[in-house]
This record gives structure tokens, C-alpha cells and sequence, in this order.
């Protein structure tokens, strides 16, 4: 496909095999969807409902939560039956709640063997079980949680060593017939989780979950994560992304699609083209923009709306806008499809961007 201004957006995908998670493909060319993990404690089904609700709206496509305890593994039946997302069931140290989530009906189980004590006795029951019930697991290793054989064996978490340990846990599941896999090798360099990838796209053909782990708050971690992922997914690489910033869920669910429509790898909705500001600006063009985002948030349709801050490069600067403001002596110029319409009171901005884009985009009434 090609993104809205007909560039190519990436290089062709690279071929990975097709995945069901709960009934979201991943793989196999299936579009790249989003997750990210809930951050309630999962034993509180109405509040990780409440928050799944969140980043459904926000665009989240697969939801993960942690399952540290019994009360938590407990949790899952309900939560999987009323989420309207996937579930995936995140594992660390407990085989046991590995066979809780697939009896609870989790779309998948993320498990992290480098963690799991004895894991490679369990995998056998592991695999049988998963593979009774169809859902995929997720294998794979954060620098922080690598296999210690295979950190002894590379002296520190380089990328080789990242996707060693990520394979060797996938071979565990191969020798049990199991292929139903993703991999996600994470590192908090985005040159290193990119090296991994790459190694990783070359040697197997098993869907990868693209993160920078811990990336950190929103702007740094965002832009870690969207550096890297745009690499990657540049290259063909990547079949589903997670932005690990420390900010809420449906933040990092927001930041995920941001990246995917930067890449024309998902369709957009509302595109807000806002100026810098200069020594010519006449409003508070930052305020204003921040104004217009909220205004605009969850705007069903697809509309490229600009906020400039002068009246004097303004409207040429936003010729492929559909709407949009050009502010200046306490008015704002609101054009649309490049011609100016009308002129209002700032204060009366937003409102007529509403209304405005509004009637833009609705239905043609029967006659
Ligand atoms: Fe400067 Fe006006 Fe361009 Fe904004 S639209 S950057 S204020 S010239």
C-alpha cells in the first residue's frame, strides 16, 4: 500500500508466519497492531476493565497484564470474558499461572523462561497445553532477563546475545512440536534492540513484538521507541509494537499509532498540522494547539486540520489542510479546503474548528 501522500511507506514486509491472538492477526502481513500492558492490579477486574476500556478507544489492539499472584491468575476468566481486547496473560516466575491463563481462555501467554525456574521441564506441558487450547506464546528476553547460561557464555546483553537466548527458548518449544510463537527481544538502546531485530528477521520467520524496554518518560521514551521502531518497521521488520514509556497505558497506546500512521502503516484519523511559531506569531500558538488536540480528541474521521500562527504564511503553509486557523490581531482566519471562510474572536477558535469539521464530515442528508 502507499500512505496518504502516495509515498511508499516501507520496504516490502518481511515474511513471518501468521499468528491468532484472540482474533487479531499478527504476522504473515497482517497489519501491526498495538499493545500495552494494564497497569492496575490485574485482581481488580472493574478497575483493568476501566483502563482496557481506555486504550480500546485509544486504539490499543492487544492488551497484556501482569499476573504476579493467585489472586491475579484468578482474575482472568472474568477479565477475558468482558475485555474487549485479546488478553495476554504476562508471566514471570510461575509455570503454574501459565496453565491458570490458558485455562482462563487468554488470547496468548507471554512467558519469560530466562525467569522461570526449571522452565525447561515444564516446557513440554507448557506446549501441550497451549497448543490444546490454539494461542500462541510469546518467548523472549529483556537485557535484564537473559538466560544466565547464555550471559555467561556472551559476557553482557549485546544484541547476538539477546536473540542466542530468545532462539534457544523458542527451540525449547520446536523440540516439543510447538511453533506457534512471537519473539520480542527488548533492550533499552534503541541500537542494540535494532542489531537484535535485524538478527532475529534473519533467522527465523516467527512474528516479532517490537519494544525498547524501560525507555523511559514520555518524551525520551517516546522518541526512543519511535527511532527504533521506525527502522525497523522501515525495513519490513516488526509485526506488532509496544511503547514502554513510563506514562499511563493509553499514553503509550497513543504514542504506538502515532508511529504506525507516521509510517502510513495505519490509516489515519485526525492529523493536527500546527506551526512552530516564529517571530511573526500573533497567538499563543503552543496553547492553541494543545486547544485544538483536545478539542479534536477521539475525532472519528479522517481530516488533516491546521492551526498557523499568522495570517501571513498561514494559509499557504497549510495548503493541503482541509481546515484549519491562521490567527493574528486577536482573530483567527478559519479556512477551509484553502480558502478563508470567516473570521472570529480567539476565543471563538476552537469551537469553529468543531463546528466546522464537523459539517465537513457529515453525512449528506436525504432530500
Ligand atoms: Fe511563523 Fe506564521 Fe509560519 Fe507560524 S505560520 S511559523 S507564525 S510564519
Amino acid at each position: 500500500g502507499v500512505s496518504d501522500l502516495g509515498l511508499p511507506p516501507v520496504l516490502p514486509r518481511h515474511r513471518t508466519r501468521r499468528l491468532n491472538v484472540g482474533g487479531v492477526p499478527v504476522g504473515g502481513g497482517a497489519p501491526i497492531s498495538v499493545q500495552t500492558m494494564t497497569t492496575t492490579r490485574t485482581a481488580d477486574i472493574d478497575a483493568t476493565l476501566q483502563q482496557i476500556a481506555a486504550v480500546t478507544a485509544a486504539g490499543c489492539d492487544i492488551v497484556r497484564v501482569a499476573v504476579p499472584t493467585t489472586e491475579d491468575a484468578a482474575a482472568l476468566p472474568a477479565l477475558v470474558a468482558r475485555s474487549p481486547l485479546p488478553v495476554i496473560a504476562d508471566i514471570h516466575f510461575q509455570p503454574r499461572y501459565v496453565f491458570a491463563a490458558i485455562d482462563a481462555g487468554c488470547a496468548a501467554v507471554r512467558v519469560n523462561p530466562g525467569n522461570i525456574k526449571q522452565f525447561d521441564d515444564r516446557v513440554g506441558e507448557i506446549a501441550k497445553a497451549a497448543g490444546a487450547a490454539g494461542i500462541p506464546i510469546r518467548v523472549g528476553v529483556n537485557a535484564g532477563s537473559l538466560d544466565p547460561r547464555v550471559l555467561a557464555e556472551h559476557g553482557s546483553a549485546t544484541a547476538a546475545a539477546l536473540v542466542d537466548s530468545a532462539l534457544r527458548e523458542a527451540a525449547l518449544f520446536e523440540e516439543h512440536g510447538f511453533t506457534d510463537l512471537k519473539i520480542a527481544v527488548k533492550h533499552h538502546d534503541p541500537r542494540t534492540m535494532i542489531a537484535a531485530n535485524r538478527l532475529l528477521a534473519q533467522r527465523c520467520d516467527y512474528p516479532l513484538h517490537l519494544g525498547v524496554t524501560e525507555a523511559g518518560p514520555m518524551f525520551q521514551g517516546t522518541i526512543k521507541s519511535a527511532v527504533a521502531f521506525a527502522v525497523l518497521l522501515g525495513e519490513g521488520i516488526g509485526d506488532t509494537i509496544r511503547v514502554s514509556i513510563s506514562a499511563p497505558p493509553v499514553d503509550q497506546v497513543k504514542a504506538g499509532c502515532h508511529i504506525l500512521q507516521s509510517l502510513g502503516l495505519r490509516p489515519r484519523k485526525l492529523e493536527i498540522v500546527s506551526c512552530p511559531g516564529c517571530g511573526r506569531v500573533q497567538v499563543d500558538i503552543h496553547r492553541l494547539a494543545g486547544q485544538v488536540e483536545a478539542a479534536f480528541e477521539g475525532f472519528p474521521h479522517p481530516l488533516r486540520v491546521a492551526v498557523m500562527g499568522c495570517v501571513v504564511n498561514g494559509p499557504g503553509e497549510a495548503r493541503e489542510a482541509d481546515l484549519g486557523v491562521s490567527s493574528g490581531n486577536g482573530k483567527g482566519q478559519i479556512f477551509v479546503r484553502g480558502k478563508v471562510i470567516r473570521t472570529v474572536p480567539e476565543h471563538l477558535i476552537v469551537e469553529t474548528l468543531v463546528a466546522e469539521a464537523m459539517a465537513l464530515t457529515a453525512e449528506p442528508e436525504d432530500t
